[in-house]
């Protein structure tokens, strides 16, 4: 089997490079020609682990190579999957389709034999049928159908969520999409994994509940948390005395400052469009953007009230920037609204993430960036974890406290004990749990 890939983000690269290692044939295309010089160089555009030994061994076997010709690669491909952004588009929160129809046009002219088209990317329903349309147009002598596969991966835990995924959901409508997609997956059913068969639409919807849903978890774990504090419950024993429940499940049951990252915020807002137009509202959804719209602006609050209710002239120094560990990416991370907010207040931010600094650096104004934590706490007046990266989890709190000027912390993912943290002498606030006095 030979497939193209059409983007090397974050989705292309990690799902190019585990098809390969199934024994595909695999060639990842992308616009980006620096992209692809560097993986050429076996240079990873992105952080992800353990995906430079992957890519290097799988160009080694043969099996893997990169292009910015989308052409060579598509000719004769057996599928082609479009793994483009499908970002937020301004003003509107409906998906930003303009790359995936783009990507449509260009490979409908490079088509030659029977080619499965698959949108792999995040698409609203309806987007696998104007693909469709769109190749028909171009190419009306074209022998094609269009299949959605969304994908599950999660950035930080990718390869091993591509190669061992949960489920693997496929909106096919003709047997010989179909026997393509399985001969593509058969390392998959060899491990029984679920396949969930269906059609385009559904299988477009299912990203979208599925997201969804987890967002929706999330902020209902952390509206817990914040009841907690109000009487004094502790949430994380509340989440475990509720996620033991086979019903409610113990994942996603983790409070924090609101979810972030490249999908949740926009693939909420973008069903949330969808409905409306549909003229079947989500009211679920929508109250769920809006109360994770607040929480990061809720957490600024609580930044500046661990400061005696003023950050005006005082340097806080925040660990990690990026919207979870294990990734570099910046895209709606919680720490876009809360360091300009705290900012807005009067505070000076030093910074530090261990793989998102890059990114971050254009993305902030006035942030001073540091190498390391401990340089980042030297005379701030509080230290703020924005991301819970195993780095910040051992530090040396003898040396945190004789770096700050004043012992505030304040632990926006819980990842100190709060006991421990009031002997070390920290005046210490976490999310939905009482600290001892
Ligand atoms: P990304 O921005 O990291 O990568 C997209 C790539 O596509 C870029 O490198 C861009 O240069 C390239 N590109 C755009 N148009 C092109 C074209 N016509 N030809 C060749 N290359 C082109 O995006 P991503 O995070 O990988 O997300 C891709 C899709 O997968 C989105 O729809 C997203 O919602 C979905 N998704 C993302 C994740 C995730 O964790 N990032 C998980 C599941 C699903």
């Amino acid at each position: 089997m030979r497939i193209a890939m059409i983007g090397t983000g974050y989705v292309g690269l990690v799902s190019g490079a585990c098809f390969s290692e199934f024994g595909v044939d695999v060639v990842c295309v992308d616009k980006d020609a620096a992209k692809i010089e560097g993986l050429h160089a076996n240079r990873m555009p992105i952080y992800e682990p353990g995906l430079d030994a992957l890519v290097a061994d799988n160009v080694k076997g043969g099996r893997l190579s990169f292009t910015t010709d989308l052409k060579s690669a598509v000719s004769g491909a057996d599928a082609v999957f479009i793994a483009v952004g499908t970002p937020s588009r301004r003003g509107d929160g409906h998906a930003d389709l303009s790359y995936v129809y783009d990507a449509a046009r260009e490979i409908a002219q490079s088509l030659t034999g029977y080619t499965v088209v698959v949108t792999k990317s995040t698409v609203p329903v309806g987007t696998g049928r104007e693909v469709e349309r769109i190749i028909r147009e171009t190419r009306p002598d074209a022998d094609f159908d269009v299949v959605s596969n969304p994908e599950f991966l999660r950035e930080g835990s990718a390869i091993n969520d591509f190669m061992r995924p949960d489920r693997v959901v496929i909106g096919a409508e003709t047997d010989r999409a179909r026997a393509v997609m399985k001969q593509l997956y058969r390392v998959l059913y060899l491990i029984e994994t679920p396949i969930v068969f269906t059609s385009l639409e559904t299988s477009e919807l299912i990203k979208y509940a599925a997201n969804t849903f987890l967002a929706a978890k999330i902020t209902f774990i952390n509206e817990i948390a914040d009841l907690c504090e109000a009487v004094g419950a502790d949430v994380h024993d509340v989440a475990r005395g509720i996620g033991l429940d086979g019903r409610i499940g113990k994942k996603f049951l983790h409070p924090g400052p609101g979810y972030g990252g490249s999908c949740f915020p926009k693939d909420t807002l973008a069903l949330v469009r969808t409905a409306r137009d549909k003229g079947a509202p989500l009211r679920i959804i929508e109250t769920v953007v809006a109360i994770n719209d607040e929480r990061k602006r809720k957490m600024a609050d609580k930044v500046v009230a661990a400061c005696a209710g003023s950050v005006e002239g005082k340097s806080i120094a925040v660990l990690g920037l990026t919207f979870k560990p294990n990734t570099d990416d910046m895209r709606d991370s919680p720490s876009l609204e809360i360091i300009p907010a705290l900012q807005k207040a009067g505070a000076s931010i030093r910074a530090f993430d261990p793989e998102g600094m890059e990114e971050a650096r254009h993305m902030f104004s006035g942030v001073t960036f540091c190498e390391n934590a401990y340089e980042t706490l030297q005379s701030a007046d509080a230290m703020v974890v924005l991301t819970e990266w195993n780095e910040f989890r051992a530090l040396d709190f003898e040396r945190v406290k004789s770096l700050l000027r004043a012992p505030i912390l304040v632990d926006l993912r819980n990842i100190y004990n709060p006991a421990d943290m009031v002997a070390a002498g920290f005046q210490y606030v976490s999310i939905g749990r009482p600290t001892p006095k």
